[in-house]
């Protein structure tokens, strides 16, 4: 079953901002971001604060060149497409990798290490320029995932929790 929001259930904003309360109890200006496929069929949006992002060196992420940044599903809103969109699974099956039936990019997954959240690829977000923003790229070891993976949970928790 791909799960992924509904257009009537959706929490409208009123401005494309939003705050994040953080555990520090400090808040932090969220942005709207949007994104989309190649061939514009499949548009997302998702409200986030880009600091951090994930470079993986597995067999899919490799070939893909995607540059992963997680957020809650909540932040996450598929706007248009879903009858375009294709899961492709292997392996364990865990991670849910999506991608256009009719161009075949890859704009977004739910990741194995935290399948309740998405995975956005942010060279899919048309209004984030890789170029001139300021962030940090985690390099994750993906081909050795089980070992791996509870360093980059922690990597990206102290990024929720550092301040802006
Ligand atoms: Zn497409």
């Amino acid at each position: 079953m791909v799960e992924l929001a509904k257009p009537g259930k959706q929490r409208r904003l009123s401005s494309p901002n939003s705050l994040l309360s953080t555990k520090a109890g400090t808040r932090k200006i969220m942005k709207t971001y949007h994104g989309s496929c190649h061939c514009g069929r499949i548009k997302f949006t998702v409200n986030t604060i880009i600091k951090k992002m994930v470079s993986c060196n597995c067999s899919i992420c490799s070939k893909k060149g995607a540059l992963h940044h997680r957020v809650e599903s909540e932040q996450f809103t598929l706007v248009d497409g879903k009858e375009h969109l294709v899961l492709y699974q292997f392996d364990t099956k865990e991670a849910k990798h999506f991608f256009c039936n009719v161009c075949g990019i890859h704009p977004f997954s739910r990741p194995r290490a935290a399948p309740s959240m998405y995975s956005i690829n942010v060279r899919c977000l048309d209004d984030y320029d890789l170029d001139t923003a300021s962030y940090e790229v985690i390099e994750f070891d993906g081909r050795n995932w089980e070992e791996a993976v509870e360093k980059l949970n922690e990597q990206l928790r102290s990024n929720s929790r550092s301040p802006a």
